[in-house]
C-alpha cells in the first residue's frame, strides 16, 4: 500500500461549496422562469439579479474587475441557474464563457481596460456571433465579410441564431478577411450602436423562450481596425477554442435541467404511498430515477474534469465534447421520463416537466450538435499522442 493520495479529491473545495450555496439562494428566489416562457419575455431582472451578485464576471480577471473564479466556479453556478431558468442560465453561460471568457484570452490590455468595466458590471451584456443562414456545424462556411480600408474595416452579413441578441451590446462576430476557408476568417468586437448594426428577425423557439435568438445584421458597419481581435486570420482558432469553455457551459446547463426533471420524478414517486405508507411506486419507475439520478452524477464528474483542465490551461476539446454529448443526452432523457411519469400533469403546465421538456431539446443543438460532439470526441481520439 502506498502513503500517497490515490485519487483526485471528488469534493468541491469549501470555497466553491459555499458559492454554490450562495448561487443556489439566488436561483431558487427566482421565481419567474414559468412567466419569462409564457411570456417571452427576456429575464432581465434575473440577470441584472445576477450581475449585482457578481455572477457575470467569473471568468474574468481581477485586474479588469473580475472574480477570476474560473470555469469549474462557472460550472458549479450554471447548474444551480439552470436547474431553476434555463433561460436565465443561457444568457448568463454566453455573457460568461463565450464572450468575457474570448476577450479575456484573445484581447489586448487596452481593449479588455475598453470594455470589461461594462461587461462586469451587466450594464453591457454580449453576444457571440459565428452561425450564418449557410453557417451552423460547417461554421467555416460563413459569408460575414470584413474588408480592410485604411484605419477600419467594413462589415457586411448577416449572423443567425445569435442568444441575447436583441438586448446585447457587445457583438464578438466572426467575418471573413479573406478568401481561405478557414485563416481567411477573422473575430472583431462590434458594439450595438454604431451606425449600420441592426437586430433582425426574432426566432420563434420551442423552448428557452425567454432567451431572445436573433439575426444580427451589419451594413457596411465601420468597424475600427482596433476592434479587430488578436490577428486578421486566428478568427477560426478563436471560436472554436471559445467553444471548448462555452460547451462546459451547455454541459452545466443541461445537469441543472436534467436535475430539475430528475427532482419531479423523485418528489411524485416519494408522494406515491399507500394507505400504510408503504411506497407504491413501480419498479420500472423506480429504475428511472436509480438511472437518471446515477449518470447525472458521473457527467457532473466528466464535466468538472474538463473544467478543471481549462483552468488548468490544458487543451479540452474531448473532454468537453464528451461532459456536453452526454450531459445534454441526459437532460432529454430525464426530461422525457419526467412527463411520462407525471402522465397528464406532466404536460398541462401544472409543473415544469413541459417546460423542461422544451428547454432540454436546444442542448442537443447548439454550442455543437450532438453529432458534431461525437465527431469532435472521435477526431481527438484518433489523433497521433
Ligand atoms: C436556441 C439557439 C441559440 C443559438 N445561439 C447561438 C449563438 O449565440 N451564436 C451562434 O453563433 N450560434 C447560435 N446558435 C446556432 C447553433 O450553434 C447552430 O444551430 C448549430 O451549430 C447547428 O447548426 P445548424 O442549426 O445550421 O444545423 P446543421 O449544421 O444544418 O445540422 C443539422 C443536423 O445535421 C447534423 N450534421 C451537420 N453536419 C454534420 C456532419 N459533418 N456530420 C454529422 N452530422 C452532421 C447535425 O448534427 C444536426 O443534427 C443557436 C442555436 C439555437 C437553436
Amino acid at each position: 500500500m502506498t502513503s500517497q493520495p490515490q485519487v483526485t479529491d471528488f469534493q468541491l473545495s469549501p470555497t466553491l461549496q459555499e458559492f454554490r450555496d450562495f448561487v443556489r439562494d439566488y436561483a431558487q428566489k427566482l421565481g419567474g422562469a414559468a412567466r419569462y416562457d409564457a411570456e417571452v419575455k427576456f429575464p432581465g431582472d434575473a440577470v441584472q439579479a445576477a450581475a449585482k451578485l457578481g455572477l457575470l464576471r467569473t471568468t474574468v480577471a481581477k485586474e479588469y474587475g473580475g472574480s477570476a473564479m474560473g470555469n469549474l466556479a462557472s460550472c458549479v453556478m450554471l447548474e444551480e441557474i439552470n436547474a431553476v431558468c434555463a433561460s436565465t442560465g443561457v444568457t448568463i453561460s454566453v455573457h460568461n464563457s463565450l464572450v468575457n471568457s474570448l476577450l479575456g484570452k484573445w484581447c489586448t490590455d487596452a481593449q479588455k481596460r475598453r470594455w470589461f468595466p461594462k461587461l462586469v458590471t451587466g450594464e453591457w451584456l454580449g453576444a457571440y456571433c459565428l452561425s450564418e443562414a449557410f453557417s451552423g456545424s460547417d461554421a467555416a462556411a460563413l459569408r460575414c465579410e470584413a474588408k480592410k480600408n485604411g484605419d477600419h474595416y467594413v462589415m457586411n452579413g448577416a449572423k443567425l441564431w445569435i442568444t441575447t441578441g436583441s438586448e446585447a451590446k457587445l457583438f464578438v462576430i466572426f467575418a471573413r478577411t479573406g478568401p481561405d476557408r478557414v485563416k481567411g476568417i477573422s473575430a472583431f468586437v462590434v458594439e450595438r450602436d454604431w451606425p449600420g448594426v441592426s437586430v433582425g428577425k426574432k426566432e420563434r423557439k420551442l423552448g428557452l423562450r425567454g432567451s431572445p435568438t436573433t439575426e444580427i445584421v451589419c451594413e457596411n458597419v465601420k468597424v475600427p481596425a482596433d476592434c479587430l481581435i488578436d490577428k486578421e486570420g486566428t478568427g477560426f482558432t478563436i471560436a472554436l477554442d471559445t467553444l471548448d469553455g462555452g460547451r462546459l457551459g451547455i454541459a452545466s446547463q443541461s445537469l441543472g435541467i436534467a436535475r430539475a426533471a430528475i427532482e419531479l420524478i423523485r418528489t411524485h414517486l416519494a408522494g406515491q404511498l399507500d394507505a400504510k405508507g408503504r411506497s407504491t411506486a413501480t419498479q420500472p419507475e423506480q429504475w428511472t430515477l436509480a438511472d437518471l439520478a446515477a449518470e447525472l452524477d458521473a457527467y457532473r464528474f466528466l464535466t468538472w474534469r474538463a473544467a478543471l483542465l481549462r483552468d488548468q490551461g490544458v487543451r479540452c476539446s474531448t473532454e468537453a465534447a464528451m461532459a456536453k454529448l452526454c450531459a445534454s443526452r441526459l437532460a432529454n432523457r430525464a426530461a422525457r421520463a419526467a412527463v411520462s411519469v407525471l402522465g397528464q400533469a406532466g404536460v398541462d403546465g401544472s409543473n415544469a416537466a413541459e417546460r423542461i421538456l422544451r428547454d432540454a431539446r436546444i442542448t442537443e443543438i447548439y454550442e455543437g450538435a450532438t453529432d458534431i460532439q461525437r465527431l469532435v470526441i472521435a477526431r481527438g481520439l484518433m489523433a497521433p499522442a
